[in-house]
Formats: C-alpha cells, structure tokens, sequence
C-alpha cells in the first residue's frame, strides 16, 4: 500500500486547521504522517491464517496455555486516533499448539487497521479458532481510547474491557480458571 500520493489532501488538511504547511516543521509532515498511517493500517494486507500456518505443532496437551499483556496499538474507526492497551489470550488445545511468538503477530493484524475493540477481540478469538480448532479459547483486551481520553468526555483514567470466548470458554469454570490466570502476579 502506497499513500504517498495523497501529500496534497494532507497539506490542505494543515491549511484547513490554520497552519502554512510550508513552514520549516511542515514540510515534510504531510509524507511522514502518511507513511506513518501506512505502517498502522499494515494488517490490511497480511493474513492470519498464513501467519499460523507458520507456527502449529502437533502435541496431546489438554491444559489451558495463556498469553498476557500483549500490548496492541489501534486506531478507532469513528474518529481515526488510537486506542492501546492489552490483550490476553488463552486456549484449550485439541491436538495443535500454536509457536507463542505467532499470537503477538496475529493481534497485529487485526490492531494495525481501523477498528472497534470490541470486534479486534472477535476477530483475534475467532483467527486462533480456524487455526488451532481448540477445545476451547478466550481473548479479553483491555483498552484506553483517546477518542474518550482526549475528546469527548474527557476521562481519562477510564478503560474499556471487551471479551470473547468459545468453545469450552463459554464454561463457568474454564472462564473462572482463565480469569484467575489473568489476574495472578507475573512472574517476577
Ligand atoms: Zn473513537
């Protein structure tokens, strides 16, 4: 994806807010915020299958694995400024397991477009369940939004937590075991 030809839009976008984008700092913001935009809508173009696919092996466990605090940076599709925070993830294998550097790149995927968080999530959950066809799998994410911190109501020690689980998941006691995994110190 190439947006370079779209430096025009952006310096009449300065011009519009009450800048001269001919100004030294200027000049070359229209190209470097576009280039930036590029990186963070990156997801577009990669698929999380293909990036899975990468990383199964075959192994019989049958005990929960966990990943936490994978950090995500979004960009809010109704007001284009970012939302950050965490996400964990966990899953109950049927008989594949996936490399744990490989569930990072896939939040990626769905984090570096316009989105809302509450379908990231869905969509982080539903990529490892095509993957892996777990027994079972929760996502929960964890998020501040600049859109409410920096506009809006203005709060900002608020977060938003969005949760998706299937399979086993939906069960009282795997979602409790989950949760408690989440919540427990880390390791140091
Ligand atoms: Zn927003």
């Amino acid at each position: 994806m190439d947006l370079s030809s779209l430096t025009g839009h952006i310096e009449d976008l300065l011009t519009a807010c009450g800048e001269d984008p001919e100004r030294e700092g200027l000049k070359r913001t229209p190209e470097r915020y576009l280039k930036s935009l590029e990186f963070f809508t990156s997801g577009y173009q990669k698929d999380p299958q293909e990036i899975a696919k990468r990383g199964l092996f075959h192994n019989p466990v049958e005990d929960m694995i966990l990943v936490r605090n994978v950090e995500f940076y979004s960009l809010c599709e109704h007001h284009m400024v970012p939302f950050y925070g965490v996400v964990h993830v966990g899953y109950i294998p049927n008989e594949k397991i996936i490399g744990l550097s490989k569930i990072p790149r896939i939040v990626e995927v769905f984090a570096r477009r316009f989105q809302v968080q509450e379908r990231m999530t869905r969509q982080i959950a539903e990529a490892l369940e095509t993957a892996l066809a777990p027994k079972g799998v929760g996502v929960v994410v964890k998020a501040h939004h600049l859109c409410m911190m920096m506009r809006g109501v203005q709060k900002q020690s608020s977060f938003t937590v969005s949760s998706s689980m299937l399979g086993c998941f939906r069960d009282l006691k795997t979602r409790e075991e989950f949760l408690a995994h989440i919540h427990s110190p880390g390791p140091v």
